[in-house]
């Protein structure tokens, strides 16, 4: 007779499976055929992010009271995962709108998350996260971008922000300014709706062209407290980053798989003379299993912590989102080689898969900017992890 402890595993193991397979059976249907249109011609999926919505692809790490289902990062990494198999453009927006669910979650401004958290946790309102630029800054890479006088009632902000995506009329999306004549810094949700604010499409990507990517400009905007996520914010981005990172690792843990299940398709014909090559798809496999059960595990340590984050841990989510990066960057390389010529043609899967692989090494943060950020960590939390 199973336990009671058993029992609830066995249920979340359920929960689990029928979150992922809801949202596979959606890739499945609706975005494997667009696919090409995304990447190539640059359409937005607007109603499919919406399909995805609708089975909670965004919904997990929101709780219940909030309209998600409160199964927790985890799921909310292999919703994005099951998503970037297929297509890396729709697993960044997935993504960009599961960051915005984490800020408003996470924030102490109840009033805020009670109003906008049910409609962005189930799609119904698209919503993405500019905060790369302040991610940047707070390691020293770029200076800030955005500036938040205090006035009446709010802030008022300017400044530019280059690129944000998941982004249309009304989206909302998460911000960080600096607040004049002070050391601090505020966050925030807006949207193109506010006055002062413009979105311009003024650059073409080599990939994740149909991404729903502009480039805002602040003029003037303000921005009332009952918009505001914290301020000032350094606890909150404390609480937040961990989970934001890790989330990312999703969108390569899917590209890895779907990067194995092509060579060994390839394998079937070229077999005999892939073997030669130094990656094999089982090789990749083997690392992308680990990859996985670490960024799970990782997940649920999160999950279990009151958003206090020592140094041990924010290394562990750092070096798995550089695994994750890593072994893309490999996989979609070893694919390319195991494809051969056929790959080299124009809008062949491993092409894209290639190209796709470059952006999780270099959204925020980068491959670069991860390390500098272990770099720059304490040498105990560096210690306690080789040993
Ligand atoms: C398709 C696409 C979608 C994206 N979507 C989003 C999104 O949704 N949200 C978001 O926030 N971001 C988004 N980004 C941004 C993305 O995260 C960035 O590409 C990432 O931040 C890495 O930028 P980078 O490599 O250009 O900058 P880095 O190379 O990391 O940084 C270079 C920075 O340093 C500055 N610099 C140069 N020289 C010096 C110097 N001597 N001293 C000091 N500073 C210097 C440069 O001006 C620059 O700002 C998107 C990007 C792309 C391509």
């Amino acid at each position: 007779m199973q336990t009671i402890q058993q029992a609830s595993q066995t249920h979340a193991a359920m929960d689990y499976h029928a979150a992922t397979e809801a949202v596979s059976a959606v890739v499945k249907q609706q975005l494997t055929p667009k696919v090409a249109d995304i990447d190539l011609k640059g359409e937005y999926p607007r109603e499919i992010l919406h399909q995805l919505g609708d089975v909670n692809a965004y919904a997990h790490a929101v709780a219940p009271e909030l309209g998600g289902t409160g199964l927790g990062l985890k799921a909310a990494i292999q919703s994005i995962e099951e998503i970037s198999k297929e297509c890396i453009s729709t697993g960044f927006m997935a993504w960009c709108q599961v960051a915005c669910t984490w800020y408003l979650q996470n924030t102490d401004n109840q009033a805020l998350a009670q109003e906008l958290l049910p409609d962005i946790a189930t799609g119904k309102q698209l919503a993405g996260t500019g905060l790369s630029n302040p991610m940047k800054h707070f390691v020293d890479i770029e200076k800030i971008a955005l500036t938040a006088e205090p006035v009446k009632g709010g802030f008022r902000v300017n400044g530019m922000l280059p690129w944000v995506s998941n982004l249309g009329p009304g989206h909302w999306f998460g911000v960080a300014a600096k607040i004049a004549d002070s050391d601090d810094y505020m966050m925030a949700v807006v949207s193109d709706d506010m006055e002062g604010m413009t979105l311009r499409c003024n650059a073409h990507f080599i990939a994740l062209e149909g991404t729903g990517t502009y480039s805002c400009v602040f003029r003037d905007v303000f921005v009332p407290d009952a918009r505001v996520l914290a301020a000032p914010c350094d606890d909150y981005v404390l609480r937040i980053r961990p989970g934001f990172i890790l989330t990312q690792v999703g969108m390569g843990l899917g590209l890895v798989d779907s990067c194995v299940e092509l060579m060994k398709r390839t394998n079937k014909r070229l077999g005999h003379v892939n073997r030669f090559l130094d990656d094999q798809a089982e090789d990749i496999e083997a690392d992308l299993q680990m990859a996985r059960d670490r960024t799970y595990a990782l997940a649920d340590r999160l999950d279990a912590t009151d958003g206090i984050i020592d140094d041990q841990l924010l290394r562990e989510v750092i070096q798995a989102r550089i695994a994750g990066s890593e072994l893309s960057l490999r996989a979609a390389q070893a694919t390319m080689l195991h494809a051969g010529a056929r790959a080299y043609v124009h809008g062949s899967a491993p092409e894209r898969k290639l190209r796709e692989a470059y952006f999780i090494a270099i959204v925020t943060p980068a491959l670069k900017h991860l390390k500098k950020m272990l770099f720059a960590m304490p040498e105990e939390a560096l210690t306690s992890v080789v040993s």
